[in-house]
């Protein structure tokens, strides 16, 4: 009789036999039994499971790494594993009518760690929130096994009618549909089943610590025609002393929130008569913003950049030749129609009721790129190689229709204008044009003080054929980014499968000072739109040839940029980007004259300066100044008018001491000019 052999083969090379079928788990025991203790789940030919998945083929080396806590893998299995114990607590309480739906673990949000989304009997808040977590303590507590079950689809459907659960009853038949599955697996943990693909925690026990953390709406699929579920949101950690550091992060995240800050220092609002998502730019707000775009500017002139100005909607036509329209309609205002169907005569129910995709209806969008605008100024003239790079830059405000959940102050809106700007060159300009621009970011966000961050640069999927533009160019690209970041010795990530089918490109993730990573500042090559709209330049073999687009835009929007900034900041923009640079405290209205002098000259030499003649007391006075994040106060009283001195004081850093105006006048002029992150005197 023929013995089974079953090969395993660690990560460090070494290969072991088994005579017959074997877990991980049983691997893991043969290496060590600490490793065994310590194993959270493995990774099978690159493949994550269980740790009592049986691995049975015969004659086959399986190649097997044991995770243990110190493994990212391993953090989400665990909050995946978090959301189901979360499930079987809701059960618990709330009894069998609980439908549960979808529970993923979440790895790159910096609040939460996992959800799970209910259909609940009674509605919950988060004063239910204490008590879940008990009964989830006390589950963990139990230590109860976690198995593995298949069942065919026909009994798999039965079995989840039976316990009401309707939703898990539509997702199978969506996975019948979709990926025409015969079975499906379940895990139980004690009383409880749920459909899932895993894996899991071996047993409920392995979860370390734990907190949920808010109630939310969410509509089943993301679709607001359907039904809004709960979704409860925690976090989970491998220890107690990881899940307080990352709460204690939420909380300051929480206090520097830019839709509190940017209402508490009269920044922005966002009002509901105007529309949702559509933010209005108070006088504070609206100098930092100007301050950003005059910087940036000045910047983009130096490197040999034009500005343009383009209108704020097109004709549906352009957008059917970029296809942006209809392909993207879905996240795009409604048409402005002009015209009705073209086969009839129209009146205004026509108007109104053109159906969006009717290709030959007439009228206008608000423009969601400015792109096919910039592309029309390329084309109002001939070009030769010589005239190229041409590149055209633009503060564009575009407007797309964002689903109302997902709405978030000023990084996710309705409206917004783009620092950007599109670059026209040869396939032989790309790399030098690729590496300005990555200066450019550099040199944004070095100046901001956002030091911490790496790029990533999208690739194509090789196996893929859904690329745009030839082979040869997309290899030259490719090559073109991966030298500039090399050459700029940038820490970076290549993600093969990530690049648009239109062109590769690079983004900015960025690391604010409380470990939070925003993409921004994104480079992106294009094949695409120079071939849509025919752009055309004369070579040196005086033939036409395409020229290459290059999009980018270092700050992404300024909206979402400078939201942002004020959470980095705080609030406490450096000097150069303070909306009140100077606030001017006379200690009583005594000294309001000769205050008012001082105040006087400030503005005339060009310092964003604020007079405070209020009955306060001088300590209220500060305080206030302190509050809106004034970075210098000048206190005036008899000695300094006596002396026709300023008292300084520093909003960090206190009291500096008397010095003369013209003194304190050059100081902050170089402060400002320089656009330091920090204060000389902080
Ligand atoms: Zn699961
Ligand atoms: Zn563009």
């Amino acid at each position: 009789m023929d013995l089974m052999k079953i090969s395993v083969q660690l990560p460090d090379g070494s290969v072991r036999e088994y005579a017959q079928a074997v877990t991980p788990a049983r691997v893991a025991e043969d290496i060590s039994p600490r490793l065994a203790k310590a194993a959270v789940a493995a990774e099978v030919d690159g493949c994550l499971c269980d740790l009592d998945t049986p691995l049975t083929e015969d004659a086959r080396i399986y190649g097997v790494k044991i995770l243990t806590d110190r493994d990212e893998a391993a953090l989400e299995i665990a909050r995946h594993s978090a959301s189901h114990i979360l499930a079987q607590a809701m059960v618990r309480l709330y009894g069998p009518g609980v439908q549960y739906t979808i529970g993923p673990a979440l790895m790159d949000d910096f609040q939460y760690g996992f959800y799970y989304d209910f259909d609940l009997p009674s509605p919950i808040t988060a004063e239910d929130l204490p008590k879940i977590e008990a009964e989830m303590a006390k589950i963990v507590g139990e230590k109860i096994p976690t198995q593995r079950v298949e069942m065919p689809v026909d009994d798999a459907k039965r079995h989840m009618a039976d316990l009401g659960q309707s939703y898990k009853v539509e997702m199978i038949d969506d996975l019948v549909k979709n990926e025409a599955v015969a079975a499906v697996s379940f895990y139980r943990q004690g009383e409880f089943l749920d459909m899932c693909r895993g894996p899991h925690l071996p047993d409920t026990g392995r979860l370390k610590a734990f907190k949920l953390l808010s109630v939310a709406g969410a509509y089943w699929r993301g679709d607001e025609r359907n039904k809004m579920l709960t979704r409860v949101y925690g976090t989970a950690f491998f220890d107690k002393k990881q899940l307080d550091e990352q709460l204690a992060r939420v909380e300051e995240a929480r206090k520097r929130d830019h839709r509190v800050i940017g209402k508490q220092l009269g920044l922005f609002l966002i009002s509901d008569a105007v529309g949702p998502g559509l933010p209005l730019w108070m006088p504070r707000g609206a100098t930092v913003r100007a301050q950003l775009q005059a910087w940036l500017q000045e910047e983009l002139i130096r490197r040999g950049y034009q500005m343009v100005f383009t209108p704020h909607i097109g004709r549906l036509d352009l957008y059917r030749t970029s296809g942006h329209y209809p392909y993207y309609k879905d996240s795009q205002f409604p048409p402005i129609f002009t015209g009705g169907p073209s086969e009839k005569p129209c009146g205004c129910a026509d108007y109104a009721n053109a159906p969006a995709d009717d290709d030959s209806a007439e009228g206008y969008l608000l423009k969601p790129m400015n792109c096919p605008h910039h592309i029309q100024i390329y084309k109002a003239q001939q070009h030769s190689y010589r005239d190229l790079p041409l590149r055209l830059a633009e503060f564009g405000t575009v407007y797309r229709y964002e689903g109302s959940g997902e709405l978030n102050g000023l990084t996710r809106v309705r409206g917004f204008t783009q620092d950007d700007a599109h670059l026209f060159c040869t396939p032989d300009q790309l790399e030098a044009e690729v590496e300005s621009c990555v200066d450019l970011v550099k040199l944004v966000l070095s100046a901001l003080n956002l030091t911490d961050y790496h790029v990533r640069v999208s690739l194509r999927d090789p196996a893929s054929d859904k690329y745009v533009g030839d082979v040869a160019n997309w290899d030259r690209a490719e090559n073109n980014l991966r030298n500039v970041v090399k050459r700029l010795g940038m820490n970076s990530v290549e993600v093969p499968g990530e690049a648009a089918f239109y062109g590769p490109k690079i983004d900015f993730i960025v690391k604010d000072c409380i470990g939070r990573k925003w993409q921004l500042g994104t480079i992106q090559v294009d094949y695409n739109l120079p071939e849509r709209f025919g752009l055309e330049y004369v070579g040196e073999d005086n033939r036409p040839h395409r020229p290459v687009m290059v999009h980018r835009a270092p700050f992404g929007s300024m909206e979402r940029f400078i939201g942002i900034l004020i959470e980095h900041f705080a609030g406490a923009f450096p000097l150069w980007l303070s909306p009140v640079q100077v606030a001017v405290l006379p200690v009583s209205e005594k000294y309001d004259a000769y205050s008012r002098r001082v105040y006087d000259s400030l503005r005339a030499a060009g310092v964003r300066a604020e007079l405070d003649v209020a009955s306060d007391k001088i300590g209220a006075k500060i305080r206030n100044a302190t509050l809106a994040k004034v970075p210098y106060m000048l206190v005036l009283g008899q000695k300094e008018e006596e002396s026709g001195q300023v008292a300084v004081r520093h909003r960090t850093a206190g009291d500096k001491g008397a010095m003369s105006l013209a003194a304190f006048l050059e100081l902050v002029r170089t402060e400002i000019e320089q656009r330091n992150a920090t204060s000389v005197l902080a």
